[in-house]
Order: C-alpha cells, then structure tokens, then sequence
C-alpha cells in the first residue's frame, strides 16, 4: 500500500516520494533534527528554501556581499570543473 504524508504548506497528500524533509534550520548552516523537521511537497520545499537564503542574505551586513559573491564565483567554477566531486553535495 501507498503511503501518503501531508505537505505542512498546502495541506494535500502527496506520495512518500514527492514529500521532502525540511529542517526548520537547514543543516548547512547548523540546523540539528531537534530544531525541528517537517514534510513539504517539493514545491513548497522550494519555495521555502529560496526564502532562507534571501533571509539569510537579508541578515549579511554589505560590506561582506561583495566578498561572498566573488567566493560564490570562485567555488562554482571549481566544482563545475572539477569531475572527480561531481557527485557530492
Ligand atoms: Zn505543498
């Protein structure tokens, strides 16, 4: 049998498959699973993942947009020309 598991946002079941995990406090900055973890459809998940980033780019005082931005430039073209790390986040 199926398995459903209802989106935090809209309210509808989706498939096991086409529900995420969302930490409340993202992992990558720190979050632990005791900060909390919901279900969201992907396209909540999304949305809602967008929306940290411009909170936290919000919260970043702007003398350190710009260095941030040019390390952002920097790390990406490594990766992308880098074969070996494709595959890890
Ligand atoms: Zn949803």
């Amino acid at each position: 049998m199926e398995s459903f598991l209802k989106c935090k946002k809209c309210k509808k079941d989706f498939y096991e498959t086409d529900v995420e995990l969302h930490h409340i406090i993202p992992k990558g900055i720190g979050g632990e699973d005791l900060d909390g973890r919901i279900y969201l459809c992907k396209k909540h998940h999304g949305i809602l993942q967008n929306l940290i980033w411009k909170w936290i780019w919000e919260s970043i005082p702007e003398n350190l947009k710009n260095p941030i931005k040019d390390k952002i430039k920097e790390k990406t073209e490594g990766y992308l020309n880098d074969y070996g790390t494709t595959e890890k986040e």
